[in-house]
């Protein structure tokens, strides 16, 4: 079944677009099921969060508790693939919806991270920007009540918590100007992808003679968007993922395997 990517996989001619389903295997939910269909509660918006303080102090409460199992992630046997196969030359560079960082960290170089970030933390005041670690010291300082109770994980780095928390939450200031409007570096709902990632995305498609999708379901228009211009300029896309993705007209080949088992039986076959 994977013979047929397997012969792709010569001279950096395959991109890979990879989803939350490549990290789930690493301990971070998904955030919808085998139809595409969104769980849990509705994303933050953009513009909900620039300008509502109350919409910051949800988000940071639940990322001061969604985060540490981020941070704390190793990469799984899929991103570990990956990266092995680019260092044999075998693929024309990662591009990721992910925010988790996790290709980085298994040495796969030059990733795009198309939706940011969480790794890092912007002001939106004065456009610095800071290390998520160093704030998430500062968020536990300020507020010792928040850590032990108990919370429901979430994607991105989020997790629920109680209302009655959110009352007496503290506010994480910017380290440089003290402002208040603190942000993940990752594109929020209602929010466009920074164009030089999205350029530098489309850039990886065009250079590639072949799509790899990996554990997305490609409901994001972002995603979407690449797998249109691979399929205009008549190159095949394949997919690893399990259940239905907004993409399925396009897609040459769909392997339903787990990407942490399907990925390294692709290895084995190429290098
Ligand atoms: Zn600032």
């Amino acid at each position: 079944m994977l013979a047929p990517v397997a012969e792709w996989l010569t001279d950096a001619r395959v991109a890979v677009l990879s989803g939350a389903g490549i990290s789930t295997a690493s301990g971070i939910p998904d955030y919808r099921d085998s139809n595409g269909v969104r769980r849990g509660r509705a994303p933050m918006m953009f513009q909900e969060f620039v300008s509502a303080i109350s919409a910051r102090k949800r988000y940071w409460a639940r990322s001061m508790r969604g985060w540490p199992t981020v941070a704390a992630a190793n990469p799984n046997a899929a991103h570990r693939s990956l990266a092995d196969l680019q260092a044999h030359g075998k693929l024309a560079g990662v591009i990721t919806q992910n925010v988790d960082g996790l290709h980085s960290a298994a040495g796969s170089p030059d990733v795009v991270d198309l939706h940011g970030n969480l790794h890092r933390v912007r002001c939106l005041d004065c456009a610095g920007t800071f290390s998520r670690a160093d704030i998430q010291t500062r968020l536990e300082a300020q507020n010792p009540d928040l850590r032990d109770i108990e919370v429901v994980l979430a994607p991105d780095g989020d997790a629920q918590v109680a209302a009655e928390f959110l009352e007496g939450f503290v506010l994480p200031l910017c380290p440089r100007c003290s402002g208040e409007r603190l942000k993940p570096d990752v594109v929020f709902f209602g929010e466009n992808v920074a164009a030089n990632d999205a350029t530098a995305a489309m850039a990886r498609v065009q250079a590639a003679d072949a799509l790899l999708v990996v554990g997305s379901s490609l409901m994001a228009f972002s995603a979407f968007r690449l797998c249109q211009a691979a399929h205009r300029a008549g190159k095949p896309i394949f997919a690893i993922n399990h259940g239905k993705t907004r993409a399925d007209e396009l897609i040459a080949l769909k392997i339903d395997i787990p990407c942490e088992r399907a990925l390294p039986l692709l290895c084995n076959l190429v290098t």
